[in-house]
């Protein structure tokens, strides 16, 4: 049975084992207290595919918008869309984390956190994120080649490898399979 995540390991989760995509739209979330529809789905639901329970879930996302929602807000307009992704609310579809070529196929609304950051971001963002990463050069430099050459996901195994200093036979298919793979590294 999957391990039981909380709320309050997401950050350092985070920084440890999740792929790019994932946390970029934390750290968005984060520094705006706020995230697009989109976002809250992508994120929302790999969030689900880790172990955060529906109740842990919902402690998460209230924190995180508290500085600009209410309580009152949050539950009046967010807390059935955390609760759908959870399948306890509307047909009560049982929803499934996005997998990177759902991610990378879907076009990202302007101004969206949405999106395969190997696909939205220019060779210079993508070299300064993958560098605040710590990642060794050459990792960013064939990371960077790799999105450019539109092998995103091969871009995406560049840098666990080099996150992980191990290598990555299986490929990179779905973030949630990106924190699985980090997690059997690194425990
Ligand atoms: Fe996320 Fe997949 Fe893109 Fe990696 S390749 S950043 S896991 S969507």
């Amino acid at each position: 049975p999957q391990d039981v995540v909380t709320a309050a390991q997401v950050p350092f989760l985070a920084k440890q084992s999740f792929p790019l995509c994932m946390q970029n739209m934390y750290s968005r979330l984060h520094a705006d207290a706020h995230l697009k529809h989109w976002g809250r789905m992508q994120l929302g639901l790999f969030l689900k595919g880790i172990g955060l329970p529906l109740e842990e879930a919902l402690k998460f996302w209230r924190a995180e918008f508290a500085p600009k929602t209410t309580g009152e807000k949050f539950d009046k307009e967010y807390a059935y869309n955390v609760r759908h992704n959870y399948a306890k609310e509307g047909k009560r579809t049982d929803y499934t984390p996005y997998s990177c070529l759902k991610i990378i196929s879907t076009p990202v609304p302007k101004g969206d956190a949405f999106g395969c950051p190997y696909v939205t971001l220019s060779p210079a963002e993508l070299a300064e994120q993958l560098q605040a990463l710590r990642l060794p050069s050459e990792t960013v430099r064939d990371a960077v080649a790799k999105s450019k050459g539109k092998h995103y996901q091969l871009a995406c195994m560049a840098v666990f490898e080099g996150q992980h200093t191990c290598i990555c036979d299986s490929g990179i298919n779905h973030p949630n399979q990106y924190y699985d793979e980090s997690r059997k590294v690194l425990l």
